[in-house]
Parts: structure tokens; C-alpha cells; sequence
């Protein structure tokens, strides 16, 4: 068997190897290591791929979600609300503009944003709601539309980990996650499910004036050169990484359709264990996947555990050679950093009981059905005791 691995981004390259050596060639020999046509390229392909009008490439993810909101003109003392049980990066960039990040709790069947607590945590100073499209598919978006627009908020979706999946309203129509709101922020780290070799990371929005704005501030607030009409940052996807981002696009629906097939494995061999509760599938898709299923690009494979010693479960596999994480083992409002005299323990339920009950096993386009046979056997060999 080989040997198990979280991510497997050395067998994915082995796979695309002649195309992605060539573009990065192509990149050195022409030197345009900054805003070369490389980027334009990816970024034409990538608003074509998301049926998008606007992709602003930029260096990473967490300062695709800052520059969101500078461009939303965002101000100290708004209060933004996100979700509890996510990366830090989201609440971070909050915080770091002095906007007041509200922590708000999740649902515990699909670990997004909880509906109902959004609705509870709007004051008059509430100007935005960060979605987290949490381990690859979608929060409940027509839901949280309908509360903005009652309130005038801006929605800013934090689709890092949800690049591809598609989204259905309830009239059928679809759209690609990170599209929805008025702005959504991605990630090409390597391990996401369009990954670079390095940072990497865009903006996606379909308004045109909000889109001049972030074009501006991505590249010190220069409308003009040497004319700096905002307060910018230098946040640029550089040439070397577009030409991977480039090549690996292609393929992405491929990618996250082998996570789709994997994740389909594992549910198939926990079907009947009680104490394992496998990834529920919330919009639209019903329990099971799917051969045609859009809605979940299972960026990461996350089970719930009952009844189970969740750390005794990862130390086991850890020595049976399969790793595994703990997405996520602490909820933000317990983070030093982000605690707040305003939160309430009562009002983090889910969150406060996911921490101690989540797993997220091996999950990439590589894995075959050997490890997952292997995975699967240990862990309910361990449970089964
Ligand atoms: C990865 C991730 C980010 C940050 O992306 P970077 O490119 O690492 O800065 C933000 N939010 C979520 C939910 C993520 O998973």
C-alpha cells in the first residue's frame, strides 16, 4: 500500500507534470514575474470557469477576505458576523481593520453559519455577514441574502474551501460558491482544492464599480500610477503561481469529482456504525452522493464521533500510519485573541460540542481504495474495540 497521506500534492503533480513545467518555464524565459500575462490569462479562465464577471487575483486567501472589505468601505466599529467554528483567517482580517468581528454559532448537521443566530446577533451596527463555506459545500445563502437584504448588509463569502461546488436555489438555478453574495474571497494554498506552489489567492464579484475599487487597492490604492486615491495594500498573485493555478483549472472538476468518489468510499463502508455520523449533504442533495452531485467538493472529509474518544481515535490512527486533523479543536470565541465580554457560552452550543466530536480523514484526488479500505477497517476496528 503507499503510504497515507492527508494531501497528496507530489502524486497530482507526477499526473501534470510535463504541462506545469512547461508554463513555469515559459514564465522564467519571458521574465514577467509580476502582472505578467499569466495572471490576465488565469484570470480570464478562472471568471469564465465561475460564470463571474470580475476575479481579482491576489496573494493568499486571508488577504482576499481583508480586501473585500476595505472595498465594501467597511468601517472601524461595524460589527461583522461570522461564524464560530472556522480558520481564524476570517475573523482575523475583522479584527485587523478594527471592524468588530460578532462569533456566531453553527449548524451542527453541516457545520456552516447557524440561520437563526445571525438573525439574533444583527444590531444597528451591523453592516456585514461573512458566510464560511466550511469543508466544501455551501451555507445556506438564499437564507442569508433574504436577512441582508432586510437589513442592508453586505455579504462577503469566504470560499476557501469551496472552489467548484455549486450552489442551488430553490428554484433550481445554480451557482458556483463565492459568487453569490455581493463579494467572495478564495484560496490557492496548497493543500486547498485549487492549490498553487506557494500563496495564493482572489477576489470574485459581479459589480463592476466594487471591482474597480479592489483592483485598486490590491496594488496600493493606485487607480492611476503614482496617484493613490485609497489606502492600499501589495497583495499580488505572482506569475510562477498563475501558470500552476492555470494548468491545475482544467482539471478541477475532476479533482474535486475523485474527492467526491473517495468521500462516497468512506460513507459506504460507516454505513450502519452508530457511533459515526459522516458528512451530511445540505443543499438539496439529500444524504446520499451522487454520481452527478455538485454541492459538496469535500474539501476536507470530516466525521462526527459519538460515544468515541475522539484524541484516543487520532493517536491510534496516527500510529497505524494514517493521519488525520482536528478541523477545528478550539471555536474562535475561546481563542485568546478573539474572546469578547459579549459572548455568551449558552449561545455556542453546536461549536462547543463540535470541537470535541470532529475528524477529518485523508482526503485528495489520489487516494485509492486500498488506503481507504485500510482507513475504514482501523477506525471501526477501534470503535468496535
Ligand atoms: C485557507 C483558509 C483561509 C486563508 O487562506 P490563506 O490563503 O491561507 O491565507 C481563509 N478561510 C478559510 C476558511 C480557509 O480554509
Amino acid at each position: 500500500m503507499k503510504k497515507i497521506q492527508m494531501v497528496d500534492l507530489k502524486g497530482q503533480y507526477n499526473d501534470i507534470k510535463d504541462v506545469v513545467n512547461t508554463s513555469i518555464e515559459n514564465v522564467i524565459e519571458n521574465t514577467a514575474f509580476i502582472n505578467g500575462p499569466k495572471v490576465h490569462e488565469f484570470q480570464k479562465n478562472l471568471e469564465a470557469y465561475l460564470g463571474v464577471k470580475h476575479v481579482i487575483p491576489c496573494a493568499n486567501g486571508t488577504d482576499a477576505l481583508q480586501i473585500a472589505m476595505m472595498g465594501l468601505g467597511l468601517k472601524p466599529g461595524d460589527e461583522v458576523i461570522t461564524a464560530d467554528f472556522t480558520f481564524a483567517a476570517t475573523v482575523e482580517v475583522i479584527a485587523l481593520l478594527n471592524l468588530t468581528p460578532v462569533l456566531v454559532d453553527v449548524n451542527k448537521d453541516d457545520f456552516n453559519i447557524d440561520i437563526e443566530a445571525i438573525k439574533k446577533a444583527i444590531t444597528p451596527k451591523t453592516k456585514a455577514i461573512v458566510p464560511v463555506h466550511l469543508f466544501g459545500q455551501c451555507a445556506n445563502m438564499e437564507a442569508i441574502l433574504e436577512i441582508a437584504k432586510a437589513h442592508n448588509l453586505f455579504v462577503i463569502e469566504d470560499n476557501a474551501q469551496a472552489i467548484g461546488a455549486n450552489y442551488t436555489y430553490k428554484n433550481g438555478t445554480k451557482a458556483k460558491a463565492g459568487t453569490i453574495g455581493n463579494v467572495g474571497a478564495t484560496s490557492f494554498f496548497p493543500s486547498k482544492n485549487l492549490g498553487a506552489y506557494g500563496d495564493g489567492g482572489a477576489i470574485f464579484t459581479n459589480d463592476d464599480d466594487l471591482a474597480h475599487t479592489i483592483r485598486g487597492i490590491v496594488n496600493h490604492g493606485m487607480y492611476e500610477r503614482y496617484h493613490h486615491d485609497v489606502v492600499g495594500v501589495n497583495s499580488r498573485l505572482d506569475s510562477i503561481q498563475a501558470a500552476v493555478l492555470d494548468a491545475k483549472l482544467p482539471k478541477l472538476d475532476g479533482y474535486n469529482k475523485a474527492r467526491q468518489m473517495a468521500a462516497k468510499k468512506y460513507n459506504a463502508a460507516f454505513k450502519g456504525i452508530d457511533a459515526i455520523i459522516t458528512p451530511h449533504l445540505s443543499n438539496g442533495c439529500g444524504e446520499t452522493i451522487c454520481d452527478t452531485c455538485d454541492c459538496h467538493v469535500f474539501h476536507q472529509y470530516t466525521l462526527k464521533v459519538k460515544d468515541v474518544d475522539r484524541d484516543a481515535l487520532v493517536k491510534h490512527l496516527n500510529e497505524q500510519g494514517i493521519p488525520c486533523g482536528v478541523y477545528y479543536p478550539i471555536p474562535l470565541h475561546k481563542q485568546k485573541a478573539y474572546t469578547d465580554e459579549r459572548y455568551n457560552e449558552a449561545d455556542f452550543p453546536v461549536t462547543n460540542q463540535l470541537v470535541k466530536e470532529v475528524i477529518s480523514l485523508p482526503m485528495h484526488t489520489e487516494l485509492d481504495d486500498e488506503q481507504i479500505e485500510f482507513i475504514t477497517a482501523t477506525i471501526i476496528k477501534f470503535i468496535n474495540g
